[in-house]
This record gives C-alpha cells, sequence and structure tokens, in this order.
C-alpha cells in the first residue's frame, strides 16, 4: 500500500487536516482539488474546545490556528426585542479542557496554514485542476479517473477519501442515500469591517438573535464583524445582494442610519442531510461530503475534522498494525454518522429552531428554557461541553478500535 498515494479527493479544510495527518504518519497522499487554488471564502469561523484538542493530538496546526485567530470566552442568545435573555461562559469548562474557548478563525486561514506545512513534505502531492470522476474497485485497491486540465488520467489509490464538499462526486459514485432536508429561506452572510461594538457596546464576539421574521447570527473573525440573515423564497439572490438591501437590513439590527463598508456578501443554501453510510469498499467519506447541516453551533467543519482524525487513526492501524480494513471503516461510518444525526445535527435544529421559531409562545418557552441553562452552574457546564463537542468526544471516542466501538 505504501507505493501508491492514498488519493483525498477535495483541499478543503477537511481534505488538508486527512492530508496532515496521513503524511504525518509517512502515509503517502495525493490531494486532488478541482479547482485551480484553495477556495478563500471565509465560510466557517469557529473552533471549539474539543477540536482544538484534537487537533492538538495529532497535528502540527494548533500554533498556527492560535496566532491567527482569537478566543471568544461568550457566547450570547439574544430576541431582537426582548434583547440578551442567555450568556454562557467557556471560561467554566477549564478544568475538562486546555481551550476553553472558541477560537474564532476563518475556514480559509485554516487552508491556507495547512497548505504552508504540506507544501513542505515529500509525501505529499497536491494536483489542482483535478476532479475525481469516476472510479473502479479493483484488487487491493482502486482505480480513480481524474479530470485534469491535461485530459484524463487514471490512478490506482489504496483508499479515496471522498473530502470534495456538500455536492461530493464521490458520494454519488459510492451510490449512497443522502436523506434529510433543505431550508425553506436562503441565507445570506455579509462582512463588514465597520466595529459593531460601536453599536452594541456589550455584544459577544457570537451571537444568535431570534425573531420570526429576521433572525441573525452576528460574529467576529480577526478580518470582519458578519451577519448572517434569513432571505425569503420569494427573493431574488440578486434583490437580496443589493447593496441598498443588505444596507437597509445593517441599520436595523444595529439602529442607525450609518453606512457600512461591506467586504463579503455570499447567499448559501442551508441542509441538514446525513449519508447513510460513509464507505462502500475503500471508497470513504468525510466531512460535508458525508453529512450537512445548519451553521447554527459551528458545528459543519467542526464535525468534519473529527472526523478526519477518526479516520486517519484507522487508516494508521491498518497501514502499521494489519487492522481488518472493513471492520474498521464499519466502525468509522457507524460512530461518525450516530455523532452526526445524535450531536450535530440535535445541536444545530435547536439552535436553529430558538432563531426563527413563529410561535410567540414558544418561543418564550425555548427562551426561557436556555436562560434557566445558562444561570445554572451544573446545567451550564452540560451545556458548554456539548456544544463545545467535547461530549461526543468522550461519548463516542475518535477512531475508537472497532472492538472497543458500539458496534460490538
Ligand atoms: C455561512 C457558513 C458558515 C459556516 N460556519 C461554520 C462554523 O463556524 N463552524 C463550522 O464548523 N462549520 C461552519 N460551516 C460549515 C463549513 O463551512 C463546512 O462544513 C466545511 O466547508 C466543510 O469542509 P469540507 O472540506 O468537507 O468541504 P468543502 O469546504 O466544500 O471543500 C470541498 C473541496 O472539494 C473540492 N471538490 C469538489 N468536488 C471535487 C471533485 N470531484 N474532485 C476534486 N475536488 C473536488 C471543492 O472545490 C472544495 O475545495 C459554515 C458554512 C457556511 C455556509
Amino acid at each position: 500500500m505504501d507505493n501508491h498515494p492514498v488519493i483525498i479527493a477535495g483541499a478543503g479544510p477537511v481534505g488538508c487536516t486527512l492530508a496532515e495527518i496521513l503524511s504525518l504518519n509517512d502515509i503517502p497522499v495525493l490531494l486532488v482539488e478541482k479547482e485551480a487554488a484553495p477556495n478563500k471564502e471565509w465560510r466557517a469561523s469557529t473552533f471549539h474546545a474539543g477540536t482544538m484538542e484534537l487537533l492538538e493530538a495529532d497535528t502540527t496546526l494548533v500554533d498556527d490556528m492560535l496566532e491567527h485567530g482569537f478566543k471568544a470566552h461568550h457566547v450570547h442568545y439574544r430576541d431582537r426585542h426582548r434583547g440578551l435573555y442567555a450568556s454562557f461562559d467557556f471560561r467554566n469548562i477549564a478544568d475538562e479542557t486546555n481551550y476553553p474557548f472558541r477560537l474564532q478563525c476563518s475556514q480559509a486561514t485554516y487552508v491556507k496554514i495547512a497548505f504552508e506545512k504540506l507544501k513542505k513534505r515529500s509525501n505529499v502531492t497536491v494536483q489542482f485542476e483535478s476532479e475525481v470522476s469516476h472510479y473502479e474497485e479493483t484488487e487491493g485497491g482502486l482505480n480513480v479517473t481524474l479530470n485534469t486540465k491535461d485530459g484524463e488520467q487514471t490512478r490506482f489509490t489504496p483508499f479515496l477519501l471522498g473530502a470534495d464538499g456538500g455536492r461530493s462526486k464521490v458520494r454519488k459514485l459510492n451510490d449512497v442515500t443522502f436523506d434529510g432536508y433543505t431550508h425553506e429561506e436562503r441565507w445570506l452572510l455579509v462582512g463588514t469591517t465597520a466595529d459593531f461594538h460601536d453599536y452594541i457596546p456589550d455584544l459577544a464576539y457570537v451571537n444568535y438573535i431570534s425573531d420570526p421574521d429576521e433572525f441573525l447570527f452576528i460574529l467576529r473573525v480577526p478580518e470582519a464583524w458578519r451577519f448572517l440573515y434569513p432571505v425569503k423564497p420569494e427573493v431574488s439572490d440578486e434583490e437580496a445582494l443589493d447593496p441598498a438591501s443588505i444596507q437597509k437590513t445593517m441599520e436595523r439590527a444595529l439602529n442607525t442610519t450609518d453606512t457600512f463598508p461591506i467586504v463579503e456578501n455570499t447567499i448559501y443554501k442551508i441542509h441538514q442531510r446525513v449519508a447513510d453510510k460513509f464507505y462502500r469498499g475503500r471508497s470513504v467519506l468525510v466531512g460535508d461530503a458525508a453529512h450537512l447541516n445548519s451553521p447554527m453551533g459551528g458545528l459543519g467543519l467542526n464535525s468534519g475534522i473529527h472526523d478526519a482524525v477518526d479516520l486517519s487513526r484507522r487508516l494508521v492501524r491498518i497501514y502499521r498494525e494489519g487492522a481488518d480494513i472493513e471492520e474498521e471503516l464499519a466502525a468509522y461510518s457507524q460512530a461518525r454518522s450516530t455523532v452526526a444525526k445524535k450531536y450535530v445535527k440535535a445541536i444545530s435544529e435547536k439552535n436553529t429552531k430558538l432563531m426563527k421559531e413563529q410561535d410567540e409562545a414558544e418561543r418564550k418557552r425555548l427562551q426561557d428554557d436556555l436562560t434557566e441553562t445558562a444561570n445554572d452552574p451544573v446545567k451550564e457546564k452540560e451545556w458548554l461541553i456539548n456544544s463545545s463537542l467535547i461530549a461526543s468526544v468522550k461519548d463516542q471516542g475518535i477512531g475508537r478500535p472497532p472492538e472497543t466501538s458500539e458496534r460490538k
């Protein structure tokens, strides 16, 4: 197996994490990316404690991330009319983790940091403008077809890792279902260099703001303050992206007539879906290729990184200890799909409901419940451990050998 690289489809954050860990463990990789360069969209902005712990254990990325990101100690839940109703302080789990905060650092920065490391490794090859288009199973691996700018290529690999995002080609080739639903409204993400503390001085760096008509998610990354809000189905992309319309939304939210310099504006469709099986033979799904969720909770990329660490530990066992391939991949699929449904889907759906609940009495009940949780030290701690993915790591393990996994 050492003579042929593992092929990773997609040089997004999850593909880069896989390449980082496998190459550190002397497993050669070919990282194949369909675009001409790594994606520069900021997208994800939060790294949770559970993720930082894994990255510290298995990668060389953490020091650079800490240098380029900043620590958000609080998460606020607000209502547009009622104001702040729940405040959580990550420092209250300092006895559980070395990272009692959300590290605010964009996905693009994470990819850049990883690429700097990968460029220097002799067992890593990165091939841009190359798209995985097909595979055939063969003795001891797969023949993978790549569409490149120089034409079609076929490469043998012991394993194909599909880290090729929400529209994953590898998932389609694996022929698995991707059940779930798509939210009716799209979500518009806007970034501005204006300082929101000038308008709401006690704003945390991460704020979930409920409203039946126009909920808001306001958060800070090193480059900007960001604003995520819904776009109704009847509003076209063009209308939503009109600078005057964005300006009006910000004026309403921050109660001002000031003009905001916009440095980012992208519309996203939001899905909640999980693949029914995360592998087929030696072709394995990782990250968004395997599961998609609402960004409320900042869990998509984080859980994708957890997938990457889990799978890498299994591949290292397969390569170095001759562990059983089918058992390891079945255990991976079982553990990671449980996390995608029981933790990631549950947390992100709960947050989304809190933000957009239409029924006034139900909205008040959900908010009162959260106020009680935030004000009770035991419940607050449980909430923090769960939302920072420490709980899922403790309960389901990461790369836990098959004989000790729930499967047996
Ligand atoms: C607005 C927004 C905010 C978010 N905020 C957070 C957050 O704070 N925290 C969090 O954890 N998550 C967040 N997420 C989710 C996060 O962005 C995704 O979970 C993350 O991008 C998944 O990474 P990935 O590497 O699996 O897929 P991607 O980032 O989609 O990368 C896939 C890569 O594969 C390439 N590719 C596609 N097809 C092929 C092919 N056939 N062959 C080769 N290459 C291919 C693509 O070009 C791309 O580079 C957010 C998402 C959105 C939309």
